[in-house]
């Protein structure tokens, strides 16, 4: 039987928000403001399984080292897209929490692996989504009106279909409980404001097509992906934050199996959302995932750590803190 979600408490750190799979606490700085950015954690007495949402429902169980997984692809991704995208700026500092945060053992222990220590940053009320592939919401505004978040598209293109260049369609970020909304880059433009705007617009383009050349090398396709970007609002810098380029925030898919005219696996979910779909419990609440779909989910996530990173999750959580 699943343990009901309990958030995780830690002693020293005061926990700032939480959502759906993250908890934020703020650190002591020396007037640089940071967080201690953790992925994700149900607690239980002596394993701490991570949540996992599918059709914006989170699951009751959860799935052992997602929350790693998460935090050490995005670590692999700010290095590799800081030297990818020239004058990126991200909110990663490092890997878990600072040493004199005065953590327990225990807490140590829970946190490893799946928390990272950030800028704390103004967030842009924004997801900067950007499409490489028509597929998704994407695919049924396309049918309907040849346009995607409102921008005009050709004729004829099949359902996941690769689009003749990446394109920047935006979202709102949507309270939690809420679903974000697509609109155009003239809404965002409206939201975030005349000086930010064509900046994120560009930023979120490189970094999309950095990470979708380097997983492109690996056999995987970025069809599309969700950036948030944060202000700092000293230097009026802008930086890439949360996670990035995560089976979470991405359609990955596989290169090998993919074919126009149909829809294509995710690599990570759609064992879940099979499963799902085929019992009835598609968008229900207090779903517990059986041990097969659980043990299944999480080999998609850890192959999906392996084909981008090279290196095996086990050897990285091992020198991981
Ligand atoms: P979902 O990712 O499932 O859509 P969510 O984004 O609301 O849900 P989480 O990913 O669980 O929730 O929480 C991460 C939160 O932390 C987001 O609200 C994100 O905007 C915020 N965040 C990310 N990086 C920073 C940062 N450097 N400073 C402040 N807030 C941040
Ligand atoms: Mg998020």
């Amino acid at each position: 039987m699943a343990e009901a979600l309990t958030s995780i408490q830690l002693t020293s750190l005061p926990r700032i928000s939480q959502g759906k799979v993250r908890d934020l606490f703020s650190l002591p700085d020396g007037g640089n403001p940071t967080l201690l950015f953790v992925t994700s954690v149900f607690l239980t007495v002596d394993a701490f399984p991570d949540r996992i949402s599918a059709y914006d429902v989170i699951l009751k169980n959860g799935i052992p080292t997602k929350g790693a997984i998460l935090t050490l692809l995005s670590a692999k991704w700010f290095e590799v897209l800081s030297s990818r995208v020239p004058g990126l700026k991200h909110h990663f500092l490092h890997l878990g929490p600072p040493p004199a945060s005065g953590l327990s053992q225990e807490e140590q222990q829970m946190l490893r692996g799946r928390s990272m220590t950030v800028r704390r940053l103004k967030i842009f009320p924004i997801e900067a989504i950007v499409r490489g592939y028509v597929t998704g919401s994407a695919w049924n505004e396309y049918q309907e009106t040849q346009t995607i978040h409102g921008l005009p598209q050709p004729a004829g293109l099949k359902r996941c279909e690769r689009l003749p260049k990446p394109i920047y369609t935006p979202s709102t970020k949507a309270e939690l409980g809420d679903k974000d909304v697509n609109i155009s880059p003239d809404e965002a433009r409206g939201i975030v404001g005349d000086k930010y705007a064509d900046r994120l617009e560009e930023l979120a383009l490189a970094c999309y097509n950095a990470g979708a050349a380097y997983a492109e090398e690996r056999g995987i396709i970025i069809a599309d992906t969700k950036f948030e970007f944060g202000l700092d609002e000293e230097t009026d810098d802008i930086y890439l934050v949360d996670e990035v380029l995560t089976p979470d925030s991405s359609r990955f898919w596989s290169k090998a199996d993919y074919e126009t005219g149909r829809d294509q696996d995710s690599f990570d979910k759609q064992v879940l959302r099979n499963w799902l779909t085929d019992n009835g419990l598609k968008g229900k609440p207090d779903v517990e995932m059986p041990p097969e779909v659980v043990e299944k989910t999480k080999g998609r996530y850890t192959e999906v750590f392996k084909l981008m990173t090279g290196e095996s999750l086990e050897d990285v959580l091992k020198a991981a803190n």
